[in-house]
């Protein structure tokens, strides 16, 4: 059960207190109180937990600061997007706003090789106004025989040349809940010049020990990436972990399924569900066209389809773009052969901030034609 809170009835009073006592009052309930950052406003939500459903609804109506109450029936209980809900949920991570009304660009190096590459990437970004990249320490490969990440020994360098060149977020995958220390420790050393989400693998979708965790952390954000040969279902399933291990600081991230019928790109491509996961959840949702493409084919048209599938996730409202860069792709430890060159930066960018422009004149055009 879920009561919303009047606006701006804030998280520490008495109000939300008083709704708290009485949720106490009941037999094995708790009571969680979650701040919810709206696009223009701040909502108080106080979550009920455990045996609720011979709850009366109106036992918590009564109270003048409580706007409704939400019975929860679906699925996702943290994660999912109830009856009513209609504003965004979202959070605040190193000055930057991540909710389903904000778009961010991060592309970056798929994996860290040296400390040259990472400074030409991150000048290339900061030449460009971007404070977001993707940069992996740990990898995870499908043979062990291939590069693993230069894991923690190259934290301090992506850290400091972070700072250097203004990057405020880096999408960093672990791999192992002791990653999470390591990734601390080189922060502290750096002076907190930079900002890490956390990323969890198609590979680690269903590991849940370190689902827990991650959810369980509290300086970090999460970007989830769906499970690539699992149903929609069981990877919102999974991600629902972070949220009730405590975390709710989440971007889900569509990257492609594995199945040949994705042929001939690496993964069949799965951006037709960003409005689905906008609908059942009331997360961020994140496009990664390099996992999904997984080439740089060029179409007859001359645009390569890397930049058409990010056209088709951003168009269908994607928040975020992870996307692979590398300032010498034939020599990329990992993934070269999907990477965008540092000379296709700014076609890249200009493209999808095309595309963001004309998903938010769909918007307008869309009230218009309600509202006439
Ligand atoms: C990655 O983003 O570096 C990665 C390994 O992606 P995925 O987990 O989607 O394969
Ligand atoms: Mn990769």
């Amino acid at each position: 059960m879920i009561i919303v809170m009047k606006a701006d009835v804030l998280p520490d009073s008495t109000e939300v207190q008083d709704v708290v006592r009485r949720a106490e009052r009941y037999p094995n309930v708790r009571a969680e109180v979650r701040k919810i950052q709206g696009a223009t406003r701040v909502l108080t939500e106080v979550y009920l937990l455990g045996s609720t459903a011979t709850i009366p609804q109106e036992s918590f109506e009564e109270f003048q600061a409580v706007e409704k109450v939400i019975r929860i029936r679906e699925r996702y209980r943290a994660i999912g997007r109830h009856e009513g809900q209609a504003e965004a949920v979202g959070f605040e991570y190193q000055g930057l706003q991540f909710s389903q009304d904000t778009f961010h660009l991060f592309p970056g190096l798929c994996a860290v090789d040296s400390p040259e590459n990472t400074e030409a990437m991150f000048r290339a970004l900061a030449e460009h106004g971007i404070v977001t990249t993707r940069a992996g320490a740990y990898k995870p490969r499908t043979s062990p025989y291939d590069f693993q990440g230069h894991g923690k020994a190259c934290l301090p360098y992506v850290f400091e040349l972070a700072g250097k060149y203004g990057i405020k977020v880096i999408s960093m995958e672990i791999t192992h809940e002791s990653h999470l220390d390591e990734i601390r420790a080189a922060l502290q050393s750096s002076g907190q010049a930079t900002g890490v989400m956390l990323q969890i693998g198609t590979r680690n979708a269903q590991n849940f020990e370190l689902l827990k965790a991650v959810g369980q952390q509290a300086d970090f954000p999460v970007l989830f990436k769906r499970g690539m040969g699992i149903t929609l279902e069981e990877s919102l399933n999974a991600c629902e972990y972070l949220a009730t291990s405590g975390n709710h600081r989440i971007v889900f991230c569509l990257r492609g399924m594995k199945t040949n019928l994705g042929d001939p790109h690496r993964n069949f491509v799965d951006f037709a569900h960003v409005p689905v996961v906008r609908r059942l959840t009331r997360l961020p949702v994140c496009i990664d066209p390099s996992h999904a493409v997984g080439k740089k084919l060029v179409a007859p048209d001359g645009l390569l389809d890397i930049l058409h599938v990010t056209a088709q996730g951003i168009v269908a409202g994607a928040n975020m773009v992870l996307v692979d860069f590398h300032p010498k792709p034939e020599e990329a430890l990992c993934d070269g052969p999907q990477a965008l060159l540092l000379e296709e930066l700014e076609h890249f960018l200009r493209d999808a901030e095309l595309v963001r422009r004309t998903y938010e004149e769909r918007l307008r055009l869309h009230e218009q034609m309600m509202g006439g």
